[in-house]
C-alpha cells in the first residue's frame, strides 16, 4: 500500500506495562505533528508478546491518552489480529531468497555467544545457516530439529535515511548483529511467531503511515526495518527519533526514578493540561516569544522537529509543578471543587456522590473554600492537606497553644466569643467584631488576629485568617474551636 502524501503518524504501544511517561511524550509528539499537517493520529497496540501482554495494561494506555486530551483517529489496530499478513510477508521473503530457515539450536548459539564473549568479540549470530545445502537442511529436518526464520542482513550493506531530528543517519550492515530472527522458533514445516522488527514493517505500511515517530532507542531498529521495507518492496516511512528522557542524573528515566507512568503523575495531583504542556518541553524548544505554558492545541500549529533537540532531555520537576500550579490557579472556583470533590469524598469528607442535596457541605461553600485554598496549590494532593481543617477539628499545634498562652491572648479572644452570635458573618461584619473585641481587651489587633488563628486552625500557618473565618462560621465550628481553645 502506498503512501497516500497524507501525514499519517501511529503511536505503537506494547501492553506489556502501564502507559509510561516516556511512550506518552512520544505520543504527544505524534499527535502534535499530525495536528500540525491536517494529518491522522492512529494507534496500535503491538500486543504480540503474548505472555507479558495483558488486557488491563491495553485499558490503562487508552485510558491515560485520553486523560492528557491525545484523542486518535479511528479504530485502534490489534497488532495479533494480523498474523496472518505477518506470516505472508515471511512467506514472500522465504521464496524471494531474503529469508532463510536456520536450525541451529539454542545450545549452539549459547556456545557460539560463549566463544565470542572469551575472544572479547560483540555477540552477533555468525550467519552459520545461511547458505545450507538442500541435502543439509534436509538432515536437521530429519533430525526433528525446529527451525527460526531469520533475514539476511549483509555485512557490507550501508543503510542510510534522513532522520527529521538526527539529520543524516548511516549505519553498516555488519554493525546489526548478523542475521536477524523474523519469526520464532517453530517445527521446520512451519512459521513460528513473527517478531517485532518485521511486524512493525509491515504493519506500518498497511497502515500507510508516513512518519515513524519514535524514541531513539529505536534507531538500530530502523536501520533494521529500512532492509526490511526494501526487501518487501514497500514504501519507506520518513522517520523521526525523539531524544530520551532522562532523570537528574542524566540516566535514562526508569522505575527506579519513582514515578515514570502517567497514572503515578494522576494520582500525585497533576493535571493533565500541565502533564502535557511539560511533556511538550521536553526535548521541544517553543519559538521565541511563545513562553512555556500553552495547551497542546496552542503548540500544534508551531511544532516542527526542527525545534527537537538531539540531546536527551532531562526530567525537571521544579518546571512540571510551576505549570501545575499555573493550571491549578487559574482554575475557577467550580472548576477547582469538580476536580478535589473526589479527592475529597476519597478521604470521607463528603457523601461519595457529592451531591449537594445530600447532607453535607454545599456547593457554594465548598467553592468559597476553593477560592481560599487555589492560590497555594502546587499539586491536586495539597488540596486535600490544605482543606482538612475545614473538614475536620484539627490538633493544636505546640506554636498554636503558647500562642494561646501568651499574654492578652485569652482576654482577646473571650472577648471576641462574647460578641460571636450564630449563624454566618459577612467580611465587614467580621471585622467590625475583631475592632471591638480588640478594644475591650485592651490589646494590639495582632495579637487577637494570631490567637484567632491558632484557635481556628490549630496552627500558626495557613490560607488567609478570615475567610477561613467566615468559612468556619456557618456550622458553628469557628465558635466551638475558640470554645475549645478558651
Ligand atoms: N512497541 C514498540 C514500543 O513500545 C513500538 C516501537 C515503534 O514505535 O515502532 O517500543
Amino acid at each position: 500500500m502506498a503512501n497516500t502524501g497524507s501525514v499519517r503518524v501511529r503511536l505503537a504501544p506494547s501492553p506489556t506495562g502501564t502507559l509510561h511517561i516516556g511512550t506518552a511524550r512520544t505520543a504527544v509528539f505524534n499527535w502534535l505533528f499530525a495536528k500540525r499537517h491536517g494529518g491522522q493520529f492512529l494507534l496500535r497496540i503491538e500486543d504480540t508478546d503474548r505472555e507479558r501482554s495483558k488486557p488491563e495494561f491495553t485499558a490503562n494506555i487508552l485510558e491515560g491518552l485520553q486523560w492528557l486530551g491525545l484523542a486518535w483517529d479511528g479504530e485502534p489496530v490489534v497488532q495479533s489480529e494480523r498474523i496472518e499478513a505477518h506470516r505472508a510477508a515471511i512467506v514472500q521473503l522465504l521464496a524471494s531468497g531474503h529469508a532463510y530457515r536456520c536450525y541451529a539450536s539454542e545450545t549452539e548459539l549459547q556456545e557460539m555467544r560463549e566463544r565470542q564473549a572469551a575472544e572479547n568479540k560483540p555477540p552477533r549470530y555468525d550467519n552459520r545457516h545461511r547458505d545450507l545445502s538442500p541435502e543439509q537442511q534436509q538432515a536437521y529436518v530429519a533430525e526433528g530439529r525446529q527451525a527460526t526464520v531469520r533475514f539476511r542482513i549483509d555485512d557490507g550493506a550501508s543503510i542510510g535515511w534522513t532522520d527529521l531530528v538526527r539529520g543524516e543517519m548511516r549505519w553498516a550492515g555488519a554493525d546489526l548483529g548478523g542475521d536477524m530472527v523474523i519469526a520464532r522458533r517453530a517445527p521446520a514445516d512451519q512459521i513460528g511467531d513473527p517478531l517485532y522488527n518485521l511486524v512493525v514493517v509491515v504493519d506500518d505500511a498497511a497502515m500507510a503511515i508516513s512518519h515513524v515517530i519514535r524514541g531513539e532507542d529505536h534507531i538500530a531498529n530502523t536501520a533494521k526495518q529500512i532492509l526490511l521495507y526494501e526487501a518487501l518492496g514497500l514504501d519507506l516511512p520518513v522517520f523521526a527519533h525523539t531524544p530520551l528522557i532522562l532523570n537528574k542524573e542524566g540516566k535514562k528515566l526508569s522505575k527506579r526514578d519513582g514515578v515514570t507512568s502517567v497514572g503515578d503523575f494522576r494520582a500525585q495531583g497533576y493535571s493533565p493540561a500541565a502533564l502535557a504542556n511539560y511533556m511538550t518541553l521536553l526535548g521541544w524548544s517553543p519559538p521565541e516569544g511563545m513562553g512555556e505554558r500553552f495547551s497542546l492545541a496552542e503548540a500544534a500549529p508551531l511544532f516542527d522537529f526542527d525545534r527537537v533537540n538531539k540531546a536527551g532531555a532531562r526530567f525537571d520537576w521544579d518546571k512540571l509543578n510551576w505549570l501545575n500550579s499555573q493550571v491549578l490557579h487559574d482554575l475557577s472556583p467550580a472548576d477547582l471543587r469538580a476536580a478535589l470533590q473526589p479527592l475529597w469524598a476519597v478521604e470521607g469528607w463528603l457523601d461519595p456522590m457529592g451531591d449537594a442535596a445530600a447532607a453535607g457541605p454545599d456547593q457554594a461553600w465548598l467553592e468559597s473554600l476553593c477560592g481560599l485554598i487555589g492560590p497555594s496549590l502546587v499539586t491536586l494532593r495539597d488540596g486535600i492537606d490544605q482543606a482538612r481543617p475545614f473538614f475536620s477539628r484539627p490538633e493544636l499545634s505546640e506554636a498554636a497553644v503558647s500562642q494561646l498562652q501568651s499574654a492578652g491572648a485569652r482576654e482577646a479572644l473571650q472577648a471576641l466569643f462574647e460578641r460571636l452570635a450564630e449563624g454566618p458573618l459577612t467580611l465587614e461584619q467580621a471585622q467590625a467584631l475583631l475592632t471591638e473585641a480588640v478594644a475591650a481587651a485592651g490589646v494590639k489587633k495582632g495579637v487577637l488576629m494570631k490567637t484567632l488563628r491558632a484557635a481556628l486552625l490549630g496552627s500558626l500557618q495557613g490560607p488567609d485568617l478570615l475567610s477561613t473565618w467566615l468559612l468556619l462560621q456557618p456550622s458553628g465550628e469557628a465558635a466551638a474551636r475558640i470554645r475549645r481553645s478558651l
